[in-house]
């Protein structure tokens, strides 16, 4: 088997390294390295304008709508140097990673003038709207409803868990506007403004203080009867392009962020003496070998792109890449909880500073200042639930891989 990447790729590698060497600050990414809460912040928008000036983001996207048009290889070769070394590629997790490239897919040329370059440059930011109180797993029950009345969709109903809606200018959401046909065909896919009076989101509160997420009204809210993505009633397969992007985005790349963490978890384990431990050792062991697992799958997915695959294993490893991940860093957070032992509770982190939940997103503990794996602990008990449970991965591999019987 070669494993080594074509000599294109490794140019272009040095020509990303040469990047982030030059525009990182000094002793980034070395022991010890440290901003406080205020350095964070000027760093944040100063890194933004940085990446855009280096056309780093959304680099795959189209030239005329403001990418590279990078092809996947040097779109890995990115993320990989990138992740390599722990550099935000962006923050608006929701405009770049998943309304974006859906846009590029499904939208109308109007929508992609429209959008993409504002989602680009970081003008306008988004959120998700399609949970439901009662449509989570079974997210084609939604009741939300929208009626065009004139040249706009008026919207009612109610979204909830919805990320980021108290700061965002927009959400993309799934919406009934055809009450009488079967329950995944009277569906769109709507991109509504969310600062009118029509909306209100109110935040909801979590343990440690902060609100991530929120629940949304919708009282007779409105967008442009164009807005709509993918044509009237086709929302379902439009939703599904862009569950897609959030379950299989850090396919070829994820295991990077997983092992740089556990080798803190494995040095923590060597300070506090439990590295000796032949139960922690194997558990250890154990998380290592998943996350080898991560990268040889990784690789199998690249090469089925890159050769354009299209078999029953790719879409197995597509299925299986969102649980796979999930559970495993909700079980290695676990194993770093323990290794801490009676240490795991006390807080050491500043509350000040912002840490990072992993694909993108961030977040502050206003009353209750974790420290980052302390975080990640926290955010890995959610990462089996959100973007579709792992139960949910599980039926679609027993369905629409294997080919067993639908559940009842
Ligand atoms: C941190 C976080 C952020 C989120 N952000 C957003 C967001 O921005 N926008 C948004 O729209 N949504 C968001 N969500 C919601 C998320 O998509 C839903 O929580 C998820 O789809 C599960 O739906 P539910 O919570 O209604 O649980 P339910 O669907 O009620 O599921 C409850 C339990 O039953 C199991 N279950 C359900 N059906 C089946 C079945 N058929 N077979 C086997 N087991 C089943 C589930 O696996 C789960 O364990 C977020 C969730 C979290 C945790």
């Amino acid at each position: 088997m070669d494993l080594s990447y074509p000599p294109e790729a490794e140019e272009f590698r040095k020509e990303i390294r040469a990047w982030l060497e030059e525009n990182l600050p000094e002793g980034w990414g070395t022991p010890g390295y440290r901003m406080d809460g205020e350095e964070r912040k000027r760093f944040n928008k100063e890194w933004s304008r940085k990446l855009y000036a280096g056309g780093w983001i959304c680099a795959s996207w189209p030239e005329e709508y403001g990418g590279k048009g990078l092809d996947t290889m040097q779109a890995v070769v990115l993320n990989e140097e990138f992740a390599r070394a722990g550099a935000a590629m962006r923050a608006d997790f929701f405009g770049d990673t998943l309304v974006g490239p859906t846009i590029l897919q499904w939208g109308s040329e109007e929508q992609k003038q429209e959008f993409l370059p504002k989602i680009l440059r970081g003008q306008i930011s988004w959120c998700q709207g399609f949970s439901e109180p009662d449509a989570g797993s079974d997210l084609a029950s939604l009741k939300t409803r929208a009626e065009l009345d004139g040249d706009e969709w008026v919207i009612n109903g109610q979204k909830v868990w919805t990320t980021q809606a108290k700061h965002a200018d927009y959400v993309f959401l799934l919406a009934r506007t055809d009450p009488d046909a079967p329950k995944h065909k009277g569906i769109s896919y709507l991109l509504v403004p969310m600062k009118q009076p029509g909306i209100e989101v109110r935040p909801i509160e979590q343990i440690d203080g902060s609100a991530e997420f929120n629940e949304v009204f919708f009282d007779n809210a409105r967008c442009p009867k164009e807005n709509v993505v993918g044509g009237v009633n086709n929302g379902w397969s439009v939703a599904m392009t862009t569950l897609g992007f959030e379950r299989g985005t850090s396919a070829t790349t994820g295991h990077r962020r997983f092992q740089r963490e556990l080798d803190t978890i494995i040095d923590a384990a060597r300070k506090n003496g439990k590295a000796s431990d032949p139960l922690v050792r194997q558990r250890l062991a154990h998380a290592w070998s998943k996350v080898k697992i991560m990268e040889v799958n990784g690789l199998r997915t690249l090469t089925a792109v890159l050769n354009k695959t299209k078999d029953r294993s790719t879409a197995a490893l597509g299925a299986t890449n969102k649980m796979f991940w999930s559970e495993y860093h909700r079980d290695v957070m676990e194993l770093y909880i323990d290794i801490m032992g009676m240490d795991g509770q006390l807080l050491t982190g500043d509350i000040n500073e912002e840490y990072a939940l992993g694909m993108g997103r961030r977040a502050r503990a206003r009353h209750y200042p974790v420290s980052p794996l302390q975080a990640s602990f926290f955010f890995s008990r959610s990462e089996t639930i959100w973007g579709g449970a792992a139960e949910i991965q599980r039926n679609i591999v027993g369905e629409r891989v294997l080919g067993l019987p639908k559940g009842p």
